[in-house]
């Protein structure tokens, strides 16, 4: 397996210890990061040269619905409510397995390119045993490092497709969770903590199905040994007050294999009980700010003491896998809502710091995710997953901080290499091993199907619907 020798970097680690580093080196063996510091002695390795980039952790994507990646844009102008009615009962059914397999494989192209070698997929896109191992397929095809979760997602609006495609989503949960074990054991034998790619479920809707339900779903998790269960949670103006993380931990089902999605409506016993039973959360601020969730919750759950908190950028349809703009978002809408509360004239200095952010976006979300003993810092012992930010763009020029440039000057353009796994998946700027131009023209000649399947949709009577 390849050595890497980066020379003469600045390393922005993300380990408490380590720090910022200047003039430093990191040394690359097996997949594995083995030594950091300056001068390192890496004889016999590939040289990179670091000078004038900066080396950090590969983002933590920890929520995102990768399968949509033929529908973005559809939604940017759009609510949660239009987004259930055309996305999740009408693009999704018009998906056959190819059409699953290239959302998957393109969205997690376009995540590396971001500079994020870490998602977690909660997918939800199983028309037919075909669709759940394509979209498997994409992932695996793309080398990123994630979870693949499983989604138990029921269309649950009156059928509209009549035609013989065998692709409208089967409505028998049973079917799922049956096709779940199957996809289990053909693709995630192993499924450990080491592995790049590993096996996790996300239940049908939380806060929608009944709780019944859900119990069932989630034993049924465990039962096959998932990594991660994840689910939406606490979705402000959409959760009714539902208050699902509380029936759970009434019923002893929170564990620390739980990630939950979005949370900016939890209560302040739900935080305790995420804390208390060691949960996770993703934050995607984005999808908060668009579609009435209220304020991204990062801070507030940090200040409820929750320490597994990642961010996300969920759904392909509305917004690119971009963590540079989720950290920007985040940073300034929470300085916003600070400033706002604060009296006595203008605050002395700004309360939220460049750094905060960009820990929730690497070692926060490999903390959420459970694997920060793996990934989420360049620490040496931990696996090769990295990014080197090219400082030479008019726009990084100069870099007075490494950190304020990663934060608030970067963004994909700037990548100019990716590492996952000691694997460079990206290198001056390009893909690696990819043929985008064949890639992307099968792209849009899928997008360009799946919107003539959809068009003759009766969007407004699934909105009725939908609206209830
Ligand atoms: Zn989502």
């Amino acid at each position: 397996m390849a050595r890497y020798h980066i020379k003469n970097a600045m390393v922005v680690t993300m380990d408490e210890k380590l720090g910022v580093l200047y003039d430093c080196d990191v040394l690359i063996e097996e997949g594995a990061i083995k030594a950091v510091g300056s001068k390192l002695d890496g004889s016999g390795a590939e040289v990179i040269d670091g000078s004038d980039c900066i080396v950090s952790p590969g983002f933590v994507d920890t929520h995102r619905h990768m399968w949509q990646t033929q529908l973005a844009g559809l939604m940017s102008d759009h609510t949660l409510l239009e987004y259930f009615g055309h996305v999740r009962s009408v693009y999704g059914s018009c998906y056959t397995a190819r059409d699953a397999y290239l959302g998957n494989y393109v969205g997690a192209l376009q995540c590396l390119d971001n500079g994020t070698t870490f998602i977690i997929d909660h997918s939800h896109i199983m028309n037919s045993a075909n669709h759940s191992d394509s979209a498997v397929q994409g992932l695996l095809d793309s080398h990123i490092r994630g979870v693949f979760c499983y989604g138990f997602f029921i269309n649950n609006v009156p059928v509209w497709r009549e035609d013989d495609t065998g692709i409208q989503p089967p409505s028998d949960p049973d079917w799922r969770l049956a096709d779940s074990k199957r996809v289990k054991d053909k693709f995630f034998a192993k499924n450990g903590p080491s592995e790049v790619l590993r096996f996790g479920i996300a239940p049908f809707e939380l806060e929608v199905q009944p709780i019944e339900q859900a119990v069932r779903e989630i034993e049924h998790a465990r039962s096959i040994e998932a990594a991660t269960i994840t689910g939406h949670a606490a979705l402000g103006k959409h959760d009714f007050g539902v208050q699902i993380v509380e029936k759970l931990k009434q019923k002893n089902l929170l564990k620390s294999d739980m990630l939950f999605s979005h949370t900016a409506a939890l209560t302040p016993s739900e935080y305790a009980a995420v804390k208390e039973c060691d949960c996770g959360l993703a934050v995607t601020p984005d999808t908060e700010l668009q579609m009435a969730m209220g304020p991204p919750g990062a801070f507030k759950a940090r200040s409820h003491g929750v320490s597994r908190v990642g961010l996300g950028t969920d759904v392909s349809c509305s917004n690119p896998p971009d963590m540079f703009t989720q950290m920007r978002l985040l940073l300034q809408s929470e300085r916003q809502t600070r400033s706002l509360l604060h009296e006595n004239g203008p605050p002395r200095e700004v309360p939220i710091k460049c750094k905060e952010v960009l820990e929730f976006a690497t070692i926060g979300g490999a903390r959420a995710a459970g694997r920060e003993k793996y990934i989420g810092s360049i620490t040496p012992g931990k696996r090769a997953d990295l990014i080197i930010t090219s400082c030479k763009s008019t726009r990084m020029s100069p870099v007075s901080d490494p950190i304020a440039a990663l934060v608030m000057y970067a963004n994909a353009s700037d990548v100019d290499t990716v590492m996952v796994d000691g694997r460079i998946l990206k290198r001056g700027g390009e893909l690696v091993g990819v043929d985008w131009l064949e890639t992307r023209k099968e792209l849009l000649a899928s997008t360009k199907a799946i919107r003539e399947r959809a068009k003759d949709a009766p969007f407004d009577a699934i909105m009725e619907h939908v609206y209830g």
